[in-house]
């Protein structure tokens, strides 16, 4: 880490909704309002009719103390829930059910952290559970619409916050600390990432130890890096300009990805929190905190573990197989179908990545079974394929779903072991270029041209180690 970067000091705010559960937060409306007509997910509870009351969801609980637990957080036994008072339209009932309390209630849990690759340690300062308000969207952008609308169908939807410490060191570090973070909730089973909007972050910035600029309404984690690329940039260049940065919020516009001021910060407003007395206190009891740690889910950095001793990946192959569930739970169907796992992992964390960054698609919308990458591996380990073939079938694999034995066949891409074979190959290679044979006599370096040829001829299906020795045989004797 550079100690220009270091002077960057990153917390974050991360909310991400417990998609898991059926029904939302105090209420028996359906958590799956996607796709449904603005304003039909509601009942009177969840847009705060008077007379309505609260129940809360207890499985949000389960959920939330596995949340809590996995991130190492203390888990509170006794809490209550707050109103947080603000007139805004997303809220119908104009206060927010959360637990935080500025004035000294507690949130679900406190002191968590989550530890990056290179062992850092990112605190959380706490964490807590709430209701998701309604959404609110515009014609185009915030700046020009001159409508605003809002659906109640998410209202009332559960969420967790968890809010870190200022511990991020740059945009890298924060993509990595989230990349944990939901590979966490995915091993728990509580979240799915892909559907919209089921997690949302803030992000707060200081550059040098200069004011702090907060980014609002990040949609998607993916995002989270690029905002604030964007903001330590700007931050950097009004420095470079001798003009200090102003405390401000901004608002992150993916469309054309850029930060734009939203308000200057005025005073913290004063939410007048005052105890939820429709709900009654919750107490967690050790017994129950200690059956959900007992039925816990396996963890990322045991499933990391595992992954070493079951399979024989490299802790590094492992590390990044562990890192995105999907990846994850498709590398073990293909290790187990294969009699060489430790290929499947190589093909897996190493070769796959490059390919889907190029054609920007992920391993979800590839049309490839977990099958062909062990039959794949097989075909490596039992040295089949040499190295070269098994990429030319391997992109051909990726590309068109076919299964490798079947590009193997057709292609023949069999490796060429008899060394009469290779012999005739190499000699004719030296035929047809006389020249690069006197050179290669004369400079070991120039040999790297003749087995350049012998590997275009033969498309890499001869063992290079071998064409290196018989080429130097034929050499030492012309
Ligand atoms: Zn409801």
């Amino acid at each position: 880490m550079s100690s220009e970067s270091k002077k960057i000091k990153i917390g974050l705010e991360v909310h991400c909704q417990l998609t898991s559960l059926k029904t939302k937060l105090f209420c028996n409306s359906p958590s799956d309002y996607r796709e449904k007509p603005p304003n039909t997910n509601i009942c009177p509870v969840c847009i705060g009719t008077p007379g309505s009351l609260p129940v809360l969801n207890r499985n949000a609980l389960n959920y939330a103390t596995m949340v809590a637990s996995s991130l190492n957080f203390e888990i509170m036994s006794h809490m209550i829930f707050f109103r947080k008072n603000y007139f805004y339209p997303d809220m119908s009932k104009n206060f927010q059910i959360t637990q935080y309390d500025r004035a000294g209630g507690v949130p679900f849990a406190i002191n968590g952290y989550i530890l990056l690759n290179d062992g850092r340690k990112i605190r959380l300062g706490r964490m807590q559970l709430e209701e998701d308000p309604a959404k609110i969207s515009y014609d185009g952008t915030i700046e020009s619409s001159s409508e605003t609308y809002v659906d109640y169908n998410r209202a009332g939807i559960a969420l967790i916050e968890i809010v870190t410490e200022p511990d991020l060191e740059s945009p890298s570090d924060a993509r990595e600390f989230l990349n944990k973070l939901s590979s966490i909730l995915e091993h728990l089973n509580v979240l799915d990432l892909g559907l919209e909007g089921s997690v949302r972050c803030d992000a707060n910035i200081s550059h040098r130890g200069g004011k702090r600029v907060e980014i609002k309404n990040i949609s998607s984690f993916k995002e989270v890096e690029r905002a604030l690329n964007f903001e330590m940039t700007r931050q950097k260049s009004l420095a470079s300009k001798g003009i200090s940065v102003s405390q401000e919020t901004r608002h992150w516009d993916d469309v054309r990805r850029i930060t734009i001021s939203l308000r200057l910060k005025e005073e913290e407003q004063d939410y007048r929190y005052f105890p939820e007395t429709d709900l009654v206190p919750v107490t967690l009891s050790e017994t129950f905190i200690e059956k959900i740690n007992h039925d816990m889910p396996e963890l990322p950095k045991e499933r990391e573990i595992r992954f070493q001793q079951e399979y024989n990946h490299s802790s590094e192959i492992a590390r990044v197989l562990v890192k995105d569930k999907y990846l994850a739970d498709y590398s073990e169907k293909a290790a187990k179908e294969s009699i060489a796992p430790r290929e499947v992992g190589i093909l897996l964390a190493v070769n796959l990545p490059p390919f889907l960054n190029e054609i920007g698609k992920d391993l979800k919308s590839l049309d490839v079974a977990p099958e062909h990458f062990a039959e794949l591996a097989d075909m490596i380990s039992k040295g089949e394929v040499s190295r070269r073939s098994a990429k030319t079938i391997f992109l051909e694999m990726l590309k068109t779903g076919q299964k490798p034995r079947n590009i193997f066949d057709k292609k023949g891409l069999d490796v060429i072991s008899d060394s009469k074979s290779i012999e005739d190959i190499v000699t004719k290679i030296f035929k047809d270029n006389p020249e690069a044979v006197k050179d290669a006599a004369k400079d070991t370096k120039a040999i790297n041209f003749l087995l350049g040829k012998i590997m275009q001829e033969t498309q890499g299906r001869v063992d290079p180690s071998i064409a290196t020795k018989l080429v130097k045989q034929k050499l030492s004797v012309q």
